[in-house]
C-alpha cells in the first residue's frame, strides 16, 4: 500500500508528523511488517527524534544551521543551505510494525524536516 499526504509548512522547522503516519497504516488491513516515509523533496527531510521535549528539535535545527555555512554557493535559486541540509537529514525512514502499529520508542516521534518554507509537501507512506 502506497498513500499520500499533503503538508503545508509556515516557515524552517521540524513538523510532527506521527500521527498522519499511524493514520494512513490503519487503512491498510492484512499482515503488515514495516512502514516506510519518504519526502520526494530535496529541500526538505524525514527523521526520528524525541517528541517529548520540544526544544530538542530546535537544537537539531540550530545544529544543522551552524554546520551548514552560509558560503558563496553556486546554486542561483538561492536555497543551497536547504539543500545541504535535506541531504544530511535525508529522504526517509523505516520504521518497524508490531501488532498492527508503528513500532516506535516512547520518546520518538516522526518528523518532517522543512528547511526552504513556507512550501505545500507530499509525504509518502508505504506498508508492506
Ligand atoms: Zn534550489
Amino acid at each position: 500500500m502506497l498513500k499520500e499526504f499533503t503538508i503545508h509548512t509556515p516557515r524552517e522547522g521540524f513538523i510532527d508528523i506521527t500521527g498522519q503516519v499511524a493514520d494512513l497504516l490503519r487503512q491498510k488491513q492484512g499482515e503488515k511488517k514495516l512502514c516506510q516515509v519518504f519526502v520526494s523533496h530535496t529541500t526538505a527531510g524525514v527523521t526520528i527524534n524525541e517528541n517529548a521535549d520540544s526544544d530538542v528539535i530546535k537544537d537539531m535545527l540550530l545544529a544543522l544551521n551552524h554546520m551548514v555555512p552560509d558560503l558563496e554557493y553556486q546554486h542561483g535559486e538561492g536555497n543551497s543551505r536547504a539543500h545541504m541540509k535535506a541531504s544530511m537529514i535525508g529522504s526517509s525512514v523505516t520504521i518497524p510494525i508490531l501488532n498492527g502499529s508503528l513500532h516506535l520508542g516512547t520518546w520518538q516521534g516522526i518528523y518532517f524536516c522543512e528547511f526552504d518554507g513556507p512550501r505545500t509537501r507530499k509525504v509518502c507512506v508505504t506498508v508492506l
